[in-house]
């Protein structure tokens, strides 16, 4: 693009991002591009000489209130759209359209004036298209998608609210939901006090009248591993920190500061600011209570939760024999028995579980000792399961209590996904302060290669062929023999030429990815439990101590399976393809020709271009203009600026 001296330009720059500046004058090359333009900035007069391949051009008529749509802005190119965002911020209109996307910036303050009764009767009237509709909520941890998916929620069985008044309403149930999620599923992360560690998709179905008749709530990919592993400053699920302060059902199940329990105390943070877990703990019951799960199961709800902790507690060192592990002292008897009594089942079946593993040999059965490393891997990946399946009881319970209309004419779906994860300090890069390395590249693990896997396609910077990474992983995990030194080593032979794979110096095994086409470095993942989180198995010894549980909430959440447990240790079912399923589900159609431009505001700009003033073909049948419509003109991201820069060179 060709910019003459006194044209508006901005330019990056290393503290603002973006500068507005003014061209002074442009390098001649033998290149048709300039290689270096000086400009001049607005802010402080200096000039500076910048890439020309990084100096956009700037609109000097736009609002200083901003645009409602980023679609009216004349240039959208991130200078323009960050402008914009800023420019409304200021004046606290934190939400702006692009096209059908509606763009929200986090206030981090409460602004009850967007959400009030008055506002919610104005958007009433808009109510009437009567078909089924998704929205999409996307942003990075932090961002605020959980609380925009929660005053969405609001709004809708606002609408579409019977107004009885009943506590146990559909619309009561559906809004409890939440706080109920939150307490299971969401923890404290460097990046947020109240970070969601799953993804949701809630759907609300609406009869003929247009009144919330049902609903469902699927959730996806519970980041399991936060149970018995969190960094510094961050919390493991609040329903912890809350049963520990709760006075007499901490007490009942033989609970204190959660500075005593292992899966608690790796971190040192404990308290969140101004949160109360004792306050949370009672909204946490209030909203079993609404959601209609039964004062036995709520019981049993926090008795698995006591149990966890417990068994976090059972600690192990090396036994008699070689190789075999024995309980490390009395305190930790302590734990196991009171892990045992919670979840009803014979305190030295769960010792022997935990210290044995029955191995298939082809003459027949053999239990081995496991060394004391490996119960406690035994140990972590029971905590986990037990804990994953509390979720999904939750979840499955939620959704039977709330019940669903099956003739539903319409439903709103509203997903809220994981934010994009390549931050330095987050949960997974616990392994650099362990071994005490502060720099190099941070490692990433299954989990953000799902999430980051998801959030590229939702950005649909996806537009390369597929992959292949996850169907070569199912792959991996359905061949016995396969290993993560096997995957790796297959995931380069396949897609050795792939321009956003690379394979980094210093590892064997792990890979990198270009998430997103030229911004983004590099996100490097360690491959070494990318097969067994893959695969989501249970252990045949888990499986079997818990479906004799003498509580039946518990052996209910471990249902015997048909064939002998024992015979196949695991059902293959593969974690990242049920997140792709995840995927297919959410259909975003992001708007091709995010431009458009009346007829008559086209012609004034751009009437120059027709073909007796070039000698090219027309522009307006060409690559630029995409999309005629029946009163404006479509165009195509960035090609305003093009059209701009012609009408310049006339
Ligand atoms: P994660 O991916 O970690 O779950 P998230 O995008 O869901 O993050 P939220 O938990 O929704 O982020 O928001 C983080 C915090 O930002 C909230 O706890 C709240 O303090 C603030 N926040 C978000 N949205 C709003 C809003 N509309 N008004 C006021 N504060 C908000
Ligand atoms: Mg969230």
């Amino acid at each position: 693009m060709i910019f003459r001296p006194g044209t508006a330009v901005w330019v990056e720059h290393p503290d603002l991002a973006w500068a507005e500046a003014e061209v002074v004058s442009t390098a001649p090359t033998r290149s048709s591009a300039p290689s270096t333009i000086t400009v001049v900035l607005l802010s402080n007069g200096a000039k500076v000489v910048a890439d020309g391949r990084k100096v956009l051009p700037r609109d000097t008529e736009a609002d200083l209130c901003g645009v409602d749509d980023m679609t009216k802005l004349i240039y959208l190119h991130e200078p323009g759209v960050l402008c914009n965002l800023a420019r409304r911020y200021t004046l606290n209109e934190i939400y702006t359209y692009t096209g059908r996307i509606l763009i929200a910036v986090n206030p981090f303050a409460k602004l009850p004036h967007l959400y009030d009764m008055h506002m919610m009767e104005q958007y009433k009237a808009m109510v009437g298209e009567n078909c089924s509709q998704s929205i999409l909520v996307s942003g990075e941890s932090g961002a605020g998608k959980t609380e925009t998916t929660k005053l969405i929620m609001r709004y809708l069985t606002f609408v579409g609210g019977r107004a009885t008044g009943n506590i146990r309403s559909v619309e009561q149930q559906v809004l409890e939901s939440n706080p109920l999620l939150e307490a299971f599923g969401n923890a404290r992360t460097v990046r947020n006090d109240n970070s969601s560690r799953f993804g949701k998709f809630v759907q609300i179905q609406f009869d003929k009248s247009g009144r919330i008749s049902g609903a469902a709530v699927r959730t996806y990919l519970l980041e399991r591993s936060r149970v018995v592993q969190i960094s510094e400053s961050e919390r493991n699920y609040h329903c912890f920190y809350q049963l520990c302060a709760s006075g007499q059902d901490a007490d009942k199940y033989k609970l204190a500061h959660p500075r005593n329990f292992n899966y608690l105390n790796q971190s040192h943070t404990f308290e969140l600011q101004g949160v109360s877990d004792a306050e949370e703990y009672l909204k946490t019951r209030r909203a079993m209570d609404i959601v209609g799960i039964c004062f036995a199961d709520q019981e049993a709800t926090f008795r698995v939760v006591a149990a966890i902790l417990h068994l976090g507690n059972i600690e192990f060192s090396p036994g008699e024999e070689f190789d075999s592990s024995a309980i490390k002292d009395e305190k930790c008897r302590f734990h196991l028995q009171m892990a045992a009594d919670l979840l009803m089942v014979d305190a030295s079946l769960l010792l022997s579980t935990l210290c044995f593993r029955k191995i298939k040999t082809p003459e027949g059965n053999i239990i081995k000792a496991v060394d004391n490393s490996s119960a406690v891997i035994g140990r972590d990946a029971l905590a986990k399961t037990v804990y994953a399946r509390l979720f999904d009881w939750l979840v499955d319970n939620i959704n039977k209590s709330i019940g669903q209309d099956i003739e539903s004419r319409a439903q709103i779906g509203v997903l809220d996904i994981y934010g994009f994860e390549c931050f330095k300090y987050n949960s997974f890069v616990f392994w650099f302060f362990f071994l005490g390395i502060s720099d190099g590249p941070p490692l990433f693990s299954f989990e953000q290669l799902c999430i980051n896997f998801a959030n590229e396609k939702l950005q649909q910077h996806f537009n390369k062929k597929p992959i292949g990474i996850v169907s070569l992983l199912d792959e991996a995990c359905m061949l016995g023999k396969s290993t993560h030194e096997t995957f790796a080593t297959k995931l380069f032979q396949n897609l050795r030429t792939h321009p956003r794979l690379e394979k980094p110096k210093l590892s064997k095994t792990d890979f990198a990815i270009s998430h997103f086409a030229g911004k983004a470095c590099p996100v490097t993942y360690q491959t070494e439990l990318f097969l067994e989180k893959n695969r989501d198995y249970i252990i045949a010894e888990h499986q079997n101590l818990l479906s004799s549980s003498k509580c039946s909430f518990i052996s209910c959440l471990f249902p015997s399976q048909q064939n002998d447990p024992l015979k196949s240790s695991y059902k293959f079912s593969s974690v990242a393809s049920r997140f792709k399923g995840v995927l297919e589900a959410i259909r975003i159609s992001l708007a091709g020709y995010p431009t458009r431009k009346t007829y008559s505001e086209f012609n004034d700009r751009f009437g120059l271009l027709v073909p007796e003033h070039v000698d090219e073909r027309p522009y307006y049948e060409s690559d630029y203009i995409s999309q005629l419509g029946r009163t404006k003109v479509f165009l195509r991201a960035g090609q305003i600026a093009v059209l701009d820069s012609r009408r310049a060179e006339i």
